[in-house]
């Protein structure tokens, strides 16, 4: 039996006249470590929300270790939250704050103490443990945060966009120190962000919502390998992944600007009926290299440079295929410039086919 079972879950708040969330069905194991991700609006807060028991379900199942919740009061439901504003109490030193829900709970002075000694010790807040929030960084506080949630020993961590309060570098020093705690603690752990990068680094598996309604459920890599329709394809992934309208005709396929690359065998026999599609190509699955354009003449397409970002370690240059906009990750080397055609070899066997009504994945 799964740790956290989503059964038929549907939101509908009040005054609402549409379902926040619909028909969502998850199945959590013990010590997993996953991440709600989509745009704002989606349905990830009110997911968690739900779990958290600081909503109501409208309909459906919700159980935790066995025992089904959607009636239990939160304080009962042995969770612990991580918000994205820490909701520390200013008042209280980083100790009390740590503190302060086992006091509660009326466990003995001793044993706080040891958690507390714990918890500063793992999230390296030994020698904070007197001050303020309001003395502490960002980083700091969100630790503390942290901190009053481990001390809990809860059955699952739910944490709320945690990181998007903090700046570039201190978010990415923060996820490590995520990722680490889960590992050691091998906690259950529900994620919620916008942040596809977040999700990719941090996920055992990924959940990607739209409009309330889950699109797919995987791992990272299953996510950025086999996206399995549009939607998926162009939120996993940065740059994201070009989309093009083309037709396919015989063992060639044809872009809106007239441009043709050859398909091996395999890939019209997957396609069978479906002529009129859409290509996916990843910014990075495309190659310059004099190797790669002498020996696949008939995947390569050359397209004028419209826009270049020089990132040091490569370019990304900007281009329009028939209506498409397209970005290409390409060696820093290259020799072309603003306004000059650039000639690239597509690699075909990564890239992505849909249906371009259903917006389903074909293969
Ligand atoms: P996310 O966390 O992905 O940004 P939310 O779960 O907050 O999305 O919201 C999902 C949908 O539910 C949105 O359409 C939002 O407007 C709506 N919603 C959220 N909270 C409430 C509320 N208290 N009352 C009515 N509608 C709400």
């Amino acid at each position: 039996m799964s740790y956290v079972d989503f059964n038929g879950i549907h939101k509908q708040y009040e005054n609402a006249d549409f379902y926040s969330v619909t028909d969502f069905n998850l199945q959590i194991e013990k010590g997993e470590f996953i991440v709600f991700v989509g745009p704002s609006g989606c349905g990830k807060s009110t997911t968690l929300r739900m779990l958290a028991g600081l909503e109501e379900i409208s309909k459906g199942e919700l159980s935790i270790d066995g025992t089904v919740v959607n009636d239990v009061h939160p304080k009962d439901r042995d969770i612990a939250m991580v918000f994205q504003n820490y909701a520390l109490y200013p008042h209280m030193t980083v100790a009390d704050n740590i503190s302060f829900g086992l006091k509660i709970a009326k466990m003995p002075k001793d044993e706080i103490a040891e958690k507390v000694k714990w918890a500063a010790d793992v999230l390296g807040l030994t020698e904070y443990l007197k001050r303020k929030p309001k003395d502490l960084s960002g980083g700091q506080r969100q630790r503390v945060a942290l901190g009053r949630a481990i001390v809990r020993n809860p059955k699952v961590f739910l944490m709320d966009e945690p990181l998007s309060n903090l700046d570039a570098k201190l978010r990415v020093s923060m996820r490590n120190e995520i990722t680490k705690l889960h590992r050691d603690l091998d906690a259950t752990t529900v994620y919620v962000t916008h942040d596809q990068v977040e999700a990719m680094t941090m996920a055992d598996r990924i959940v990607v919502l739209k409009d309330g309604i889950i699109q797919q459920v995987g791992t990272p890599m299953d996510l950025y390998n086999k996206p399995q329709n549009l939607f998926v394809a162009g939120f996993i992934g940065a740059p994201q992944m070009n989309f093009f309208n083309v037709t396919l005709a015989g063992s060639e396929l044809t872009f809106e600007d007239g441009t043709k690359i050859a398909v091996p065998e395999g890939i019209t026999k997957q396609l069978g009926e479906n002529k009129d599609v859409v290509l996916g190509i990843r910014p990075e699955h495309v190659s310059i290299d004099k190797v790669a354009l002498d020996s696949f003449p008939n995947q390569v397409m050359s397209e004028e440079i419209i826009n270049l970002e020089r990132m040091g370690n490569e370019n990304h240059v900007f281009m329009k295929v028939g209506s498409s906009d397209v970005i290409l990750k390409v060696p820093s080397r290259m020799t072309e410039g603003l306004g000059d055609k650039l000639s690239f070899m597509v690699d075909i066997n990564k890239c992505h086919f849909f249906n371009r009504e259903t917006e389903q994945r074909i293969f």
